[in-house]
């Protein structure tokens, strides 16, 4: 079988290596003791963990380990818990769990990008579900200072209305981390792959609150740890390509007008104005577009059904010529 973690062949849920970054080394079973949440058992649900958002579509759960168990806790949580949707999604919502850890394990592990531990679990009842390490939790238990985008600048939806985290540019954010980050040229470089990576994978929802600054024990700021990577329009297929737009004007690029969609061009342009140096946004984006058969290898390695490796595969192929 291969690993609910990081896909490699291994005789049970999770192999030694992921074992140790998630739990600790602790030999956590990859399926938990109770229950996915249903109509009927919410009530119970609710006693033990409060919902801590609607963010988006997901619910989510916070989670903790006691001994070697998972259970559902409202204080102290040390992961986050995302069943499948119960609404809202459009398109096979059953393999959202699943789209989201095989896109955060692609960032990973084939292209370097810094993101949340995470895995892949399953309910008692077979259905399942996303699991994630908070990486604002400190191994003392304190938490670390973290702020997403729409708090940095200020956005509300008092003052920007009900869509207030799809106000906004990627720009904007280059601009809000160098004013922030004392040491800024590599966390832009960090941030680029990231807004190039969400492109390319078809990672529509990537807005204000999906980037954040984490407070460093000396007191400066640094980008987190990558999460919510996940192919949306699998979900959602006609949904726009990005949530926010590159940069101020990027409709009216060359490019743009004359294909009706982003291409190497526009995301040369956004390294200019975050001024990148140009030798390495070319080989960022270089970087993203090689591995096309490493991406598809671990697509079919995944967990997703037949259907929904069909379409992810085809959604980054789409986009992957945009740029020859
Ligand atoms: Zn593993």
């Amino acid at each position: 079988m291969s690993c609910y973690g990081c896909y490699k062949e291994n005789t049970e849920g999770y192999c030694a290596g992921c074992r140790k970054k998630l739990f600790g080394g602790k030999r956590v079973s990859h399926v938990l003791a109770f229950d996915a949440p249903t109509a009927e058992n919410i009530p119970a649900y609710q006693e033990k963990t409060k919902q801590l958002s609607i963010s988006g579509v997901q619910l989510k759960y916070s989670v903790k380990l006691e001994g070697k168990e998972l259970v559902l806790t409202e204080t102290k949580g040390e992961y986050l818990l995302k069943p499948i949707p119960p609404r809202a999604l459009i398109a096979l919502q059953d393999q959202a769990p699943e789209n989201e850890h095989l896109t955060m394990q692609i960032a990973k592990q084939l292209f370097a990008v810094p993101v949340a531990e995470n895995a892949l679990i399953l309910f008692k009842d077979g259905t399942p579900a996303y699991i994630t390490k908070r990486f604002d939790v400190k191994p003392d238990g304190s938490k670390q200072l973290q702020e997403d985008f729409a708090q940095i600048s200020g956005k509300t939806k008092k003052n920007a209305g009900d869509h207030y985290k799809y106000n906004g540019s990627y720009e904007a954010i280059g601009q809000l981390i160098r004013d922030k980050v004392a040491a800024s040229p590599p966390v832009l470089e960090v941030f680029f792959k990231l807004v190039l990576f969400n492109y390319v994978f078809s990672n529509g929802d990537a807005h204000l609150k999906n980037f954040s600054l984490v407070q460093t024990e000396y007191g400066d700021y640094m980008l987190s740890k990558a999460y919510d990577l996940m192919c949306t329009v699998l979900h959602t297929p006609t949904e726009s390509d990005t949530a926010l737009e590159l940069y101020e004007g990027d409709v009216d690029s060359t490019f743009y007008k004359q294909h009706g969609y982003y291409g190497r061009p526009d995301f040369e342009e956004l390294a200019t104005r975050m001024f990148m140096v140009p030798k390495r946004a070319q080989h960022i984006i270089d970087t993203i577009l090689k591995k096309q058969q490493e991406v598809s290898g671990m697509i079919e390695h995944s967990f997703l059904s037949s259907e929904a490796k069909e379409r992810y595969v085809g959604s980054y192929t789409d986009k992957i010529k945009r740029f020859s």
